[in-house]
């Protein structure tokens, strides 16, 4: 598979039905998953391991991370409505066997993987919604791949939280990201943003 065909791919799967501003919830545009996807792929950190896709919402990491050939994917997330999403993107591809369904705070999950892919909310809504994404994946995880807002200050604050926990950012790609307006205004159709994505590897 070519990373431009898994994009297609992804960006077809069904969105959230009815997001929730509070929880964050806007998919991952399917290029931004695949560039983060193949990342991963090319580092030997996808294929045959087992994932942890926190807050997994609608499920495109977790069909991508499937698709790519990981052994195994725990999707965590907290909330139902998007988890029967989820469910139905799996089933699309017959990942069920693959693919571990939890429901829950990530505060929760406590799983060993060994790699974690996640994007988890950006912390618009509730400032700190990152940290605790972060905190848990350093737990479970040697490697880590998430995607933050390209902004000095967010960049400033994940440097610093990652040397905190003795992780190193291996790995920095900026890419664009689009949000629907719904989130942040009304006027405009979408809000064109810039993310970072980051691979992190422990010390
Ligand atoms: N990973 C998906 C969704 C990103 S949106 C994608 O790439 O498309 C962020 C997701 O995190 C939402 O689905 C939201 O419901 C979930 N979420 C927010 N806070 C959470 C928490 N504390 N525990 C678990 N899931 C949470």
């Amino acid at each position: 598979m070519k990373k431009k065909h898994l994009a297609m791919i992804l960006s077809k799967l069904e969105g959230f039905k009815d997001p929730k501003p509070e929880l964050e919830q806007y998919r991952t545009p399917g290029d931004v998953a695949a560039e983060m996807l193949w990342l991963a792929l090319s580092m030997g950190d996808l294929e045959g391991r087992v994932i942890a896709d926190l807050g997994a919402g609608t499920g495109i990491l977790t069909v991508g991370a499937c698709l790519l050939g990981a052994k195994k994917v725990y999707a965590v997330e907290v909330d139902r409505p998007a988890l029967k999403v989820l469910e139905r993107n799996v089933g699309l591809y017959g990942f069920e066997d693959r693919v571990e369904v939890i429901q829950s705070d990530v505060s929760e999950f406590s799983e060993g993987v060994d790699s974690v892919i996640m994007n988890p909310p950006f912390g618009s809504q509730n400032p700190k919604a990152d940290r605790k994404f972060l905190l848990k994946a350093f737990e479970i995880s040697d490697v880590v791949y998430s995607i933050h807002l390209a902004k000095p200050e967010v960049r400033r604050f994940i440097e610093r939280f990652a040397g905190d926990f003795s992780f190193s950012i291996t790995h920095k790609i900026t890419v664009p990201f689009e949000i629907p307006a719904q989130f942040f205004f009304h006027r405009k159709k979408l809000e064109r943003i810039k993310v970072d994505i980051y691979r992190f590897s422990r010390v």
